[in-house]
């Protein structure tokens, strides 16, 4: 399948917009997987790459050049990780970092400053850019390199029996960091553990052990279902320049959610319209509502 080609804007910039430039969350990531996976059974007929980028940090970038004549067969994402896989043994990991996005030009699309990756078919360039170098490569030569990986909120492995012994687990831990535990919660960030926090009416720094875990479980999901749908379905067919929802997607969850309202100056809370609270919870910029949030 070939969707047709977002166009590449060369003047794009970060935008000054209320929201902040954000870590991409499982949504964000799923949008960006999407955007390669158009090109599923494609084969790779060139390798470009920036040897120098400190994307190739673990993996160093001639290595790469090993996809050159290889077939892009599927892909996954994991919380904030995607995996391509050329083969049984054959897997290219990408991790976006704060400011990696992936995206498809025509094939003969002439490299931007910060494409550090180019895979070229015959069909398209597939580009993973990235200014700010947080994101990285590596390659597995093993059959399934995520075969142990915690179950992700929106599996169904992701059970209740599975929230209550996170909990167990974890008494102390303030609820804005076990939502931000990757091992415990894979794919949740700063804007989707505030907006379950929101929807749960409790204070993003209560105790874990405080915690019922079946409506945990049901908002974690709620949140996590509904920014796969208006992140990474919504924006699938847009003429999307990235992923980071707000800045640069056209498509960003409603303004009934708290996600609109928590950077915005002056932001006040969907539900009640109580000015919200900011501080530093779990090393975390974090925002609530004094009144809904009880501690
Ligand atoms: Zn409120």
């Amino acid at each position: 399948m070939v969707l047709a080609h977002p166009v590449p804007n060369p003047d794009f910039k970060f935008p000054g917009t209320p929201y902040h430039s954000a870590m991409p969350e499982l949504a964000e990531v799923e949008l960006a997987r999407r955007q390669w996976a158009a090109f599923h059974g494609n084969t790779i007929t060139s390798v470009d790459v920036h040897p120098k980028a400190r994307i190739y940090r673990d993996c160093p970038a001639p290595a790469l050049r090993i996809l050159k004549g290889k077939t892009l067969l599927s892909s996954n994402a994991h919380g904030k990780r995607m995996l391509f896989t050329f083969g049984p043994g054959l897997h290219l990991e990408v991790h976006l970092g704060m400011s990696g996005k992936l995206s498809t030009a025509p094939v003969d699309h002439d490299e931007h400053k910060h494409d550090h990756l180019i895979l070229r078919s015959t069909n398209a360039a597939l580009i993973f850019n990235d200014y700010r170098m947080f994101g990285r490569v590596m390659l597995h030569d093993c059959e399934d390199p995520w075969a142990d990986f915690p179950p992700q909120p929106q599996d169904s492995k992701f059970s209740l029996a599975r929230v209550r012994k996170l909990i167990e687990r974890h008494p102390k831990k303030p609820l804005k960091a076990l939502l931000l535990d990757q091992k415990a919660c894979p794919g949740i960030g700063n804007w989707m553990a505030d907006e379950i926090c929101w929807r749960l009416g409790l204070h993003p720094g209560i105790s874990a052990a405080q915690l019922d875990p079946a409506p945990l479980r049901k908002q974690i999901r709620f949140v996590t279902l509904g920014a796969l749908k208006h992140v990474a379905e919504k924006n699938q067919t847009a003429s999307v320049d990235g992923f980071a929802p707000g800045s640069y997607v056209a498509n960003v969850p409603p303004p009934n959610w708290l996600f609109q309202h928590r950077w915005k100056k002056g932001g006040t809370c969907p539900k009640c319209k109580t000015d919200l609270a900011r501080d530093t919870i779990a090393t975390r910029t974090t925002a609530w509502c004094p009144t809904c949030q009880k501690a």
